[in-house]
């Protein structure tokens, strides 16, 4: 893997009415033309986004998205897409065309970051346009905003400036996926099982995720299949934590002796980034279900699904024979989330290892504010297996 994945880069989204100038801004962020600038309305339709390096912060994804305004049908669908791009929006950039604006849609917009906690830069575009009185009334009124011409990058490098500062005040809100679990210099087996749902050649992103983020924190890790488990367990004097791959739970709890921490990479995930102790209520709540309820299992991208498919096929069999009920799937991949979510009992996510933090937290919030229980994979196999609170009690010892 040579990129820092999309899911780990911050996301900097720009917002505001059609053709207020947000494409070109997108392209002087990024140097390049690489979203469509027109002076006709709505020609961003999806949106459009690119991986960068912002100096010296480091990598972030800005998007590009449709307009607000656009009343058509087709406006309405693009306005979809573009809420959607809020829900995983980390830094919001706020496009004012300064020839026209309107300072209660600026209100209303302001009230939509700030209900998402989305930290926000205003920026006037086209100042260059306006009267001097204008120009300075703006400028006095909104001290804390940046003010771009019509027809040059004056006001770019202040843009990415203040991006980079909001960013820096939120690093420390991605956690890592282990450095805060175990200790320097502990030493943790992963448990990777090479069968025919593995990809050829290479590890999955949670793995290289989580070898990555030992190596960062000075923490030992050794991987190894399940079938030279015991093997190694047997050659090593100490190991401080055996991460599994949650489809081989039983087995693995089976072979790690109990006085070895035990958890899987998908719980890990859902700490990282969400809230492993809604995930873990949820789980529980697969005692609560009763025949005909529905269950969504939802997954955050499309991967290749074989017979043996954890979301589709595993999960739901277990489910069935653990409750004994009848229950009814769905099955939802994506980055957004349905809109008919009352319509489930339960939700049952993956470990949105390509999901930011903020996207999957949008949906947790979601679940809790209709009393929906979420869980993930792992930590509702965990419990399905018997063996969630030896697999959580790493996440609340230390
Ligand atoms: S389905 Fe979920 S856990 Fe699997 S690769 Fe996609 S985002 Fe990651």
């Amino acid at each position: 893997m040579q990129k820092t994945p999309m899911a780990l880069r911050k996301h900097v989204s720009i917002f505001g009415k059609v053709n207020a100038g947000k494409s070109s801004l997108f392209n002087a962020i990024i140097g390049q033309k690489a979203a469509i600038v027109s002076e006709k309305p709505g020609t961003t339709t999806d949106p459009v986004t690119k991986a960068m390096e912002l100096v010296p912060f480091g990598p972030i994804v800005l998007v590009d998205t449709a307009g607000f305004g656009d009343l058509s049908e087709v406006g309405k669908e693009r306005m979809e897409k573009t809420q959607g791009i809020l829900n995983r929006t980390d830094i919001a950039l706020y496009v004012i065309d300064s020839n026209s604006f309107d300072p209660i849609q600026y209100k209303d917009t302001i009230v939509l970051f700030k209900e998402r906690s989305i930290p926000y830069i205003v920026v006037f575009t086209k100042m260059d346009l306006l009267s001097k009185a204008q120009k300075n009334w703006l400028q006095e009124t909104y001290p804390d905003a940046v003010f771009t011409d019509h027809r040059n990058d004056a006001g770019i490098s202040q843009i990415k400036e203040k991006i980079g500062q909001e960013l820096e005040k939120i690093k420390g809100e991605e956690d890592s996926l282990i450095g805060n679990v175990v200790a320097q210099n502990s030493l943790v087996i992963l448990v990777v099982p090479i069968d025919s749902g593995a990809p050829k050649g290479r590890l999955i992103l949670p793995q290289v995720q989580l070898i990555r983020d030992c190596l960062d924190h000075g923490i030992r890790c050794l991987v190894t299949r399940e079938d030279e488990l015991s093997q190694t367990l047997k050659e090593i004097e100490k190991v401080d934590l055996v991460v599994t791959d949650s489809q081989l739970f039983k087995l693995v709890s089976e072979v790690v002796p109990e006085a070895i921490p035990l958890t899987s990479f998908s719980m890990l995930l859902a700490r990282q980034k969400g809230d492993i102790h809604q995930f873990i209520d949820g789980a529980k709540m697969v005692d609560q279900l009763k025949d005909h309820d529905r269950i969504l299992m939802a997954e955050g991208c499309t991967h290749n699904a074989t017979h043996e498919d954890i979301g589709k096929v595993k999960i739901p069999t277990v489910m069935k024979k653990y409750t004994g009920k009848q229950l009814h799937f769905d099955f939802y991949t994506g980055y957004d989330f349905p809109h008919n979510i009352d319509e489930y009992q339960m939700v049952v996510h993956c470990g949105g290892c390509m999901l930011n933090k903020k996207a999957v937290i949008h949906r947790l919030s979601i679940c809790q504010d209709k009393n929906i229980p979420m869980t993930n994979y792992g930590v509702l196999l965990a419990y399905l297996n018997g063996i969630l609170p030896r697999c959580s009690d790493i996440f609340t010892k230390r």
